[in-house]
């Protein structure tokens, strides 16, 4: 027989995974609390739309797909800087030395219905929506779900109504093992929380929160800003992004503090919005005629990162994507990441077939030291974006990246570069960019001290 998989959650690693699981032979059922998102009703999505990068087109690729999902991408060559104050002009800045690099703004619904369909083309996997896990016996790798009662009712293809927790049937799934795929807030997590002695676990909110809003398409179907760019308005405590879409509009994202004199808490009315918005974005106000019911009825989201150890119990349970490392979305790595730890657990269980402990440990360990680096890298990054990129100094520091690239190829990698567009683990990109940075600064100072010498013996 073979070996049978639960997995719980369906959403972009979940997806990925059972297509992995699947081509691997292995006997997968895969349970997503939310409807078919092919039938149009993705309530509660973490951001409309994502930037897809090296990493996460390799995992793509690996099964096959990265083809398909790269065709409704968007190219975006770099970050387009919107300085404060009336009239201000744009700015370009490049993501790398190599003007083909670029990230990928793609649809969070359409590459998720990618990923699912990806995994049903194996028919060792099935697929169950509607069907909420409200716990896992670790022992015994059986998932308690909860599920409504009509019949058909979450089964792929057929008609599904949100789930009501007051009617819906308990219903259990055993298998040899339950893999957690059930993001930040993950319910098989929560039982390793409750139920393994020593689990460690640390999250951590932001101050800010985050809103969606839509800046929609020109007249005649085009983009109103520069298309093949990830558009930045750095503000210092707080920002907003915008990311293009394929039918010309962008999905624009506002960080900000939930509370203070300035504040999604202090803003209560329509003309605090418009006074906002005014006053801190007035290129983008103008694009945006749906400003105040978006910012009226869009929910006000929170930004976590979670760390927690270990990923998995025994041979019976592990956790993949955000349900073991949710991060801060400011590097955009997110679902990279989460794709990653794919392509690393199924080269675990090729490596161990028939030692699944052993395999869910050798993936805990390859991705742990990753996932806590890529933690730091997000929150550092919210202060680049959000501050640092409005600053010449910055911008000089990037165009110095650039320079020492292309002059010392192989040698001198940037850590966005690193991070974007290498597969270099995570905590290895880090700590050589540190290594860079010191030797850039110390050959800085060693340069500027030389030219004193020089101008000092001149003028003596
Ligand atoms: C605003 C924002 C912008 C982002 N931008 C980017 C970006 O540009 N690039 C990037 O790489 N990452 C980005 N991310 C991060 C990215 O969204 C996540 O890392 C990614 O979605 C993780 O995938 P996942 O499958 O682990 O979790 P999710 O995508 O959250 O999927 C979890 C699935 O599990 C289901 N589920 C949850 N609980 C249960 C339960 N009890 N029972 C059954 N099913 C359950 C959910 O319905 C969902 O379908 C962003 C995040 C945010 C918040």
């Amino acid at each position: 027989m073979p070996t049978k998989l639960v997995l719980i959650g369906s959403g972009l690693a979940g997806g990925l995974l059972a297509a992995y699981l699947g081509r691997r032979g292995y006997d997968v059922d895969l349970y997503e609390r939310r409807a078919d998102p092919r039938e149009g009703n993705m309530v509660g999505g973490r951001s409309i739309n994502l930037a897809l990068s090296t990493r996460g087109i390799h995992a793509l690729e690996q099964i096959g797909i990265a083809d398909e999902v790269l065709k409704h991408a968007i190219p975006m060559r770099g970050r387009m800087i919107h300085p404060a104050g009336a009239g201000a002009r744009t700015i370009f800045a490049p993501y790398d030395v190599d003007p083909n690099k670029h990230i990928n703004s793609i649809g969070r619904a359409a590459l998720n219905t990618t990923v699912i369909e990806a995994a049903q083309r194996y028919p060792n996997v099935r697929v169950h929506f509607n069907h909420k896990c409200i716990d896992v016996d670790l022992e015994s790798a059986t998932a308690h779900l909860l599920n409504p009662p009509s019949p058909g009712y979450g089964v792929a293809g057929t008609s599904s109504q949100p789930l009501n927790s007051s009617t819906a049937r308990p219903i259990t799934a055993s298998g040899d093992a339950v893999i957690g795929v059930d993001g930040a807030f993950s319910a098989v997590r929560q039982s390793m929380q409750l139920k393994i002695d020593g689990f460690e676990y640390d999250e951590s909110y932001l101050a800010h929160g985050y809103k969606e809003l839509t800046i929609p398409p020109g007249p005649d179907g085009s983009w109103r800003m520069e298309k093949e760019a990830l558009h930045i308005w750095p503000r210092k405590s707080f920002m907003m992004i915008a990311l293009p879409n394929p039918d010309g509009s962008f999905t624009s994202t506002l960080f900000w503090e939930f509370e203070g004199p300035r504040s999604f808490a202090a803003t209560k009315t329509d003309d605090d919005v418009r006074r906002f918005f005014g006053e801190e974005f007035p290129d983008a106000v103008s694009l945006m005629p749906n400003l105040l019911d978006d910012f009226r009825n869009n929910p006000t989201g929170s930004l976590v990162t979670i760390r927690c150890a270990p990923w998995f119990y025994k041979d019976k349970v592990a956790l993949v994507g955000d349900a073991a490392h949710a991060v801060v979305p400011f590097y955009g790595q997110g679902m990279n990441a989460a794709f990653e730890d794919c392509v690393v657990l199924d080269e675990c269980l090729a490596q161990c077939p028939q030692d699944r402990q052993s395999a869910f440990a050798e993936y805990f360990q390859r991705r742990k030291v990753n996932a806590d680096a890529l933690a730091d890298l997000a929150l550092e990054n919210f202060i680049e974006m959000r501050d640092k990129t409005a600053s010449r100094a910055f911008r000089a520091k990037k165009k110095l990246d650039h320079f020492l690239e292309a002059v010392l190829p192989e040698i001198y990698l940037p850590l966005y570069t690193m991070v974007t567009f290498t597969r270099i683990p995570y905590a290895k990109a880090a700590r050589r960019a540190r290594l860079q940075d010191r030797i850039v600064y110390a050959s800085m100072i060693a340069i500027a001290a030389l030219l004193i010498g020089i101008l000092l013996k001149f003028a003596g």
